[in-house]
């Protein structure tokens, strides 16, 4: 890809890249010319989407992630360093969802969903910030939040809540980082249907969902290509602390 969009000579980190919407992130990614760091907590789950973007001429490696885990996020940019890689644009991507009454919710539900979605991309967006400052080299960290971040709805507390921990944790390292010539911003996908939502928007009250979103579909995967790609490279150069939603209209709904 040529022009504004292209990321030829960039190398990108996909956390949470073995399914999903990480998979196809990853893809778009390499389509656009960046070397491209798949992550995952298994590597066997990634090496069939290396080796298909690699049939297709794409640059493509495998590292070992589990970004609850701050020895492991260290780990796996030591692992990139071996291999002469320091990212510059980082897809904090790894995600878990939830869906229950916060009744019913578990200190240890709670703990999996807030490590997993907020404490992973702090982990994840510092380790890359800390060697991208001290190498003079600026960077992109864009991360995968959610409009549940913005409004709420039922069953989703701890999953609204550390989706909105995000958002501010986008601002504030944007603030920060600025002098640094790090971007940070945070992507706000709509309801897409993936692994995290299938079952829920099966059903009756996923169709009622639907029908409340202005664009009267859910999103495909391919539907947040363009704000990806706009974030994550030098067409978006102005831009850091943003909060971009790609929702078919979902937030401004308001319902
Ligand atoms: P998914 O469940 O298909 O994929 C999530 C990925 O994160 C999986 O590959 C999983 O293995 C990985 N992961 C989970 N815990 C991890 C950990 N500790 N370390 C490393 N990887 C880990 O879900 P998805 O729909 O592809 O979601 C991707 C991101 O997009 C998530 O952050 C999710 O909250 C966000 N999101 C999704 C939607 C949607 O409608 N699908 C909407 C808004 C936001």
């Amino acid at each position: 890809m040529d022009g504004l969009f292209s990321l030829a000579g960039r190398s990108a980190l996909v956390t949470g890249a073995s399914a999903g919407l990480g998979a196809h992130f990853a893809q778009v990614l390499a389509d656009a010319g960046a070397q491209v760091w798949l992550a995952a907590r298994r590597t066997d789950r990634l090496q069939a989407l290396q080796a298909e973007l690699r049939s297709r001429g794409a640059r493509a490696e495998c590292v070992a992630l589990d970004v609850t885990d701050a020895a492991s996020v260290q780990n796996a940019f030591d692992t990139m360093a071996g291999a002469g890689t320091l990212p510059d644009i980082v897809i904090n991507n790894a995600g878990v969802g939830l869906g229950t009454p916060a009744l019913s919710t578990s200190e240890h539900d709670w703990d999996q969903v807030v490590d997993t979605n907020l404490k992973g991309a702090w982990l994840v967006a510092t380790e890359a910030a800390r060697r991208l400052s001290s190498a003079g080299r600026p960077g992109s960290i864009v991360n995968i939040a959610s409009i549940l971040g913005e409004r709420v709805g039922t069953f989703v507390a701890p999953y609204a809540a550390s989706k909105a921990g995000l958002i501010q944790l986008t601002k504030a390292l944007a603030l920060e980082w600025a002098r640094h010539g790090i971007r940070v911003n945070a992507l706000c996908p709509g309801y897409i249907a993936t692994d995290i939502n299938r079952d829920f928007l099966a059903s009756v009250d996923g169709e009622r969902m639907r029908k409340r979103i202005p664009q009267r579909r859910f999103g495909e995967p391919r539907d947040l290509d363009g704000p990806l790609l706009l974030l994550a490279g030098d067409a978006g150069r102005y831009m850091t602390g943003a909060v971009v939603a790609a929702d078919g209209g979902h937030l401004v709904s308001g319902l």
